[in-house]
Formats: C-alpha cells, structure tokens, sequence
C-alpha cells in the first residue's frame, strides 16, 4: 500500500477519463481508473482497478441531460473512496491549450485560470471542460493542489518557420500562430521510444496519434519539430467529428455566399464533419470499418489518404525518415487502417509484418523494412501525474 497518491482529470468533449496513482518515491503505481464516455447523449462508466477488474459501471439514460459538471463531483468522490487510505498530493488537469505563454506544467491559481479561460475560443471543443474539471476540485476541496498541463506544450519549441502562418506579423505576433495540440501524448510516446529503441529515438520518427481527435508529429531526436494541428484542434487529419485542413476560402464562401453564421460554421467544422460528416453513419472508426455503407468506405478512405498525405509533408519537415509509431483508440486497434496507411507509404521502404499488424503486435515491420514501424500504447494519464508529482516537489 502506497502513502500518498496523484489524481489525474482528462476532461474531453464527451467524456472524462481519471487515474488514480500511487506514489513510491519517485516511481508512479497505477491503481484506479476509468472513463466517462458519451456525456451529453448517454453516459456510461467503467472504473477498473490495475488488474482491470470492473470496480464500478453505471448507465444514464440518454436524455437526462447530465453535463460534465454533473459528473465530476462524482467522480471525484469516487477517486477519493478509491484511494486506500493513502493521503492525495494533487490532482493534474490536461489543458488542451497553454496559447503563447504556458508551455510547462503549472500549479493552478487564480490568475493563471484566467488567462486560460481566455484561450477558449481557441478550443472551444475541450478547454471549457477542461477548466470547469479544475473548478469543479476547486470547490469541493479548495486547498488541494492542482496542476494543469498543456497539449500545446511539447511543440513549444518547434522551429519559428513551423509555428507561423505567412500573414502579417501583428497578426502573428498577437498570437495567431501554429501551436500543436496532443503534446501529453506526444512526450509520453518520445519517452517510450527512448525506452524501446534507444537508436530510433535519436533519429527521425513520425508518430501519428489516431483517436477521435487525430495528428501527427514529427519528432526529431525526440523534440517536436513540426505538427499536423496548429491554431486549433481543427488543422490537419480528418478526425470523428472535425474537419482537419480546409481551404480557409472555402470558410470565406459560407460566410458570404451561404450566409452561414460565425457559429454554425463553428458547429459544421467542430461537429458535424470528419468521419461523421462524410459518411452520415458514424465518428467512430470501428463502426465504419464495420459498415457495409459505401459512404462509410468513403470516410475511411479519405481518412488514411489524408493521413498518408499530411505524413508525406512531415517527411519533408524531418529531411527523412526512420520510424513511424502510431498510437490511440484507432492506431493502437486498428490494424486495418495502420496496413492501408503503410500501403500508402511503401514507396518510402515500410515493409510491413502483416501477421505482426494483426495481432497489434511492438513492432509490425519486417526485420529489413528501411523505417521501423511500431504500435505504442499512449498514456497521457501517466505523463500528467509524473508532471503533477515533479511540479509538487518544485518550490511554488
Ligand atoms: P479519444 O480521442 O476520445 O481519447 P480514443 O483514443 O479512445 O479517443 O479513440 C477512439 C477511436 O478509436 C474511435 O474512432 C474508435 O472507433 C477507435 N477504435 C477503438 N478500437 C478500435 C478498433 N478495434 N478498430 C478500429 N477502431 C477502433
């Protein structure tokens, strides 16, 4: 039994995921954790403990109406029931964004929460939530520490010329600029390559995080050096329900042909396009690989041109390649789409193990594939309660 323990809150548009982690000294012991899916429709939770034993599941009929502020409270109690009487340090927050000036992880306060509100038009989809989950711990227990950790952080350092857009530099220097989102994600995988291949993790590595929001990353010796998402969550793939790049023309045509307003251009490039809009069945990736509907064919198929595509242009960023890693609900899972994407690559030398792929295997390239391919499970809640634990033990 462990003394002391880290709650982590990755609040998202749907849903809420939480861990609980014990702490050993410096090394963190996963305990309790589980995810709130669907919020806002029908909500269902599942809480396991670390040998994945159900320690809670519950469903909400859909149509109550229940937000993420319904939630979390609950949550809450729940982590704390869970905690085995070991006494809770902190709890750390995944911010989707830190805008120009947060871009390490930071104890909450006042004045920081602010300016993060500040950034919600920016994310619009996960930082409200995001915020309202810091709140929500704020009140039921208001002298506990908070950390917030940002998705923009990682590429912080991405080189100038990756990180603006050619407008004019008032614009950009206001802060409208290429930032990357995903960057838990990211550093916890540039962690892990370290861990597996030492020599890969010194050279070029594309990793592609494939969830219902999706990116890729260009990693170079294990710094971000270019991204697919930049001033929002909306650049680049095609997601669940986003629309990825669009020509910023074509945006210019509904606002002054289709007389769309701000918002409902808003709602159809947030909510109602990507995999959804395409193929009028589903988000979710699974569904449409299952789906006998052509228009579902067509959703996947624009997905994995898109992502082969947009990797193609990180090639170019990186001056070469020599591992691709891909990670989240879809690239951890999908075989299918991991085989047609790698298809789409071949001509760079990726050769790929297609019994390796099936069976979701570390490594799914041959043995003399020229780029290393590799599934690698992510794990934000880790990377933000190890960044939680190192901002404790910082002077405020
Ligand atoms: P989030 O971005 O919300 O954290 P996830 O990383 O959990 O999302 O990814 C969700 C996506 O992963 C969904 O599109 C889901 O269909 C997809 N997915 C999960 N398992 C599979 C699978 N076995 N085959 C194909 N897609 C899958």
């Amino acid at each position: 039994m462990v003394a002391q323990a880290i709650l982590t809150l990755n609040a998202g548009s749907s849903s809420i995921k939480f861990a609980v982690f014990g702490c050993d000294g410096d090394q963190l012991e996963f305990t309790t954790g589980g995810k709130i899916e669907g919020i806002g429709t029908a909500p269902h939770l599942v809480a396991r403990d670390a040998s994945g034993i159900v320690l809670a599941e519950h469903r909400w009929e859909a149509g109550t109406g229940l937000q993420h502020e319904d939630f979390l409270g609950r949550l809450f109690e729940f982590a704390e029931q869970h905690l085995d009487g070991a006494e809770l340090l902190g709890v750390g927050h995944r911010v989707v964004h830190g805008g120009a000036h947060f871009f390490a992880p930071a104890r909450v306060t006042p004045s920081l929460l602010g300016a993060l509100e500040a950034l919600i038009p920016l994310a619009p989809l996960h930082q409200p939530h995001n915020l309202a989950a810091i709140k929500a711990v704020a009140s039921v227990r208001p002298g506990l520490s908070q950390t917030a950790c940002f998705d923009t952080a990682f590429h912080h350092q991405m080189p100038a010329v990756a990180s603006r857009f050619a407008i004019p530099p008032a614009l950009s220097s206001e802060g409208v600029r290429r930032y990357g989102f995903h960057g838990i994600s990211y550093e916890y995988i540039a962690r892990r390559i370290a861990a597996l291949d030492p020599a890969l993790a010194k050279g070029k590595v594309i990793v592609a995080h494939l969830g219902n929001g999706a990116s890729l990353c260009a990693l170079q010796a294990g710094q971000s050096i270019d991204t697919t998402m930049s001033f929002t969550t909306l650049d680049g793939l095609v997601m669940g329900t986003r629309s990825g790049g669009i020509d910023p023309g074509a945006l210019l045509y509904l606002l002054q042909h289709k007389h769309m307003s701000a918002d409902q251009i808003s709602q159809l490039l947030y909510e109602q396009s990507g995999l959804l809009g395409v193929s009028g069945v589903s988000s979710d990736m699974r569904t449409l690989l299952e789906s006998c509907d052509p228009r579902a064919a067509d959703a996947v198929d624009l997905f994995v041109y898109r992502l082969a595509r947009e990797a193609g242009a990180l090639l170019s960023s990186l001056g070469g390649l020599d591992g691709l890693v891909f990670t989240a609900g879809i690239g951890e899972n999908s075989a299918e789409v991991r085989r047609r994407t790698c298809e789409r690559l071949a001509w760079l030398g990726i050769t790929l193990d297609e019994d390796a792929n099936a069976r979701h295997a570390d490594v799914i390239s041959t043995p003399s594939s020229r780029i290393s391919v590799r599934v690698i499970p992510t794990d934000e809640e880790r990377m933000i309660a190890r960044h939680t634990q190192e901002t404790l033990t910082r002077p405020a």
